[in-house]
């Protein structure tokens, strides 16, 4: 619902989204609602492509079919939330601490202001009555200032603390929301952001870097045959190929759907190519099947395309031959990998 709708628009779907949920016994729940009604505004193209592929199959929204819809689609926009709040508690408790170093340096310096003016009056004083009446003034003062300072030490502590969660949460929705929820590998987020980066690095040390455009083949034929549920474990171990083929220095990344990308600095497109490769016949020559039950599912193979970054080009060309190479595969038959046209 990132679009404002008109009233009436916005009448019109939450009727439909209402009639749709009934007529399939989806509870009324605010993420329901939320898949429903960008479903039948049609906002969404991929959410809507997800939840028509559903239909085909079995058309059943089972809980966990609706949570993992939920999640895949809006936890991203959720995250961004979560980091805007965290942000404002972070200056809410600075604000707070400010405020009591604040007073605690008012009190501090009415308390100066308090033992100078008695030390002023002391001078004029030779009575010991008198005397013992301001020494007690002056105990009482000090032991009243200690106190505070104290209280506020104890205050600080707890506002340091409270900051120190605050980093980690905001350390932690930070990653998440660079992390692909369903393969637990880097997002498309985390790859552009790599990509920026790397491609400077590149440029300011003149050193080699690459690129992998991946996509499963015949993946739709896949998920209709066993379907989404089975595709989705797919997903993740393709993510878990991809993750233990690559060094440290690479990043792989789910960019969208069923297309994996790699980054591959300090490498020549040779090394990139043999790299995919390696992958693509690892992947081929697995057979998929269900650990518990034994079922098995066949195989799926990959089609990749390798592009090399030239210096000083945009970052959408050097993504682009990557995707061009990688159609070539396709039409070349598929289950190959295609070197970019220079
Ligand atoms: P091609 O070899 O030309 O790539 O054929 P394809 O069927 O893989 O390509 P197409 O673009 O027609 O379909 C992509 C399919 O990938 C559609 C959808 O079923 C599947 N898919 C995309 N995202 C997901 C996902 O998150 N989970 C599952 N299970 N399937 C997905
Ligand atoms: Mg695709
Ligand atoms: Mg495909």
């Amino acid at each position: 619902m990132l679009v404002a709708d008109t009233f009436a628009n916005a009448q019109e779907y939450a009727e439909k989204a209402h009639a749709i949920m009934a007529q399939r016994g989806i509870p009324a729940a605010p993420s329901n609602y939320t898949i429903w009604y960008d479903y039948v505004s049609g906002k969404n193209p991929s959410l809507t492509s997800a939840i028509d592929e559903i239909i085909q199959k079995d058309g059943l929204f089972s809980a966990e079919i609706s949570k993992d819809l939920y999640e895949k689609f809006y936890l991203v926009e959720q995250q961004d939330e979560h980091i805007h709040e965290a942000g404002i508690k972070l200056q809410e408790t600075l604000k707070h601490v400010v405020e009591q170093i604040t007073v605690a340096g008012s009190d501090t310096e009415n308390y100066g202001n308090k033992i100078t003016d008695l030390a002023t009056d002391l001078s004029d004083q030779d009575d010991s009555e008198t005397l013992k009446k301001f020494v007690a003034e002056i105990v009482q003062e000090t032991a009243s200032i200690t106190e505070k300072n104290k209280a506020l030490q104890n205050q600080l502590q707890q506002s340091s603390k409270e900051i120190n969660n605050l980093q980690e949460n905001l350390e932690k929705v930070k990653i998440e929301s660079l992390t692909d929820a369903l393969t637990e590998i880097g997002n498309r987020k985390q790859f552009d952001l790599k990509l920026v980066e790397e491609s400077k690095i590149a440029t300011i040390e003149d050193t080699e870097l690459c690129l992998l455009m991946m996509d499963i083949d015949h993946f739709k034929k896949f998920n209709d045959t066993y379907g989404h549920r089975v595709g989705d474990e797919v997903l993740k171990v393709v993510a878990r190929h991809l993750k233990s083929a690559v060094k440290g220095q690479d990043t792989p990344a789910r960019y969208g759907g069923e297309e994996f990308i790699c980054l591959l600095p300090n490498t020549s497109i040779h090394d990139a190519e043999s790299l995919a490769n390696q992958v693509r016949e690892k992947i081929s020559k697995q057979v998929l099947k269900n650990k518990k039950t034994g079922q098995e599912f066949g195989r799926i193979t990959l089609s990749i395309g390798v592009s090399k970054h030239v210096r000083g080009e945009s970052l959408e060309g050097f993504v682009q031959r990557a995707d061009e190479a990688l159609y070539r595969a396709k039409d070349q038959g598929r289950n190959r990998v295609i070197k970019e046209i220079i």
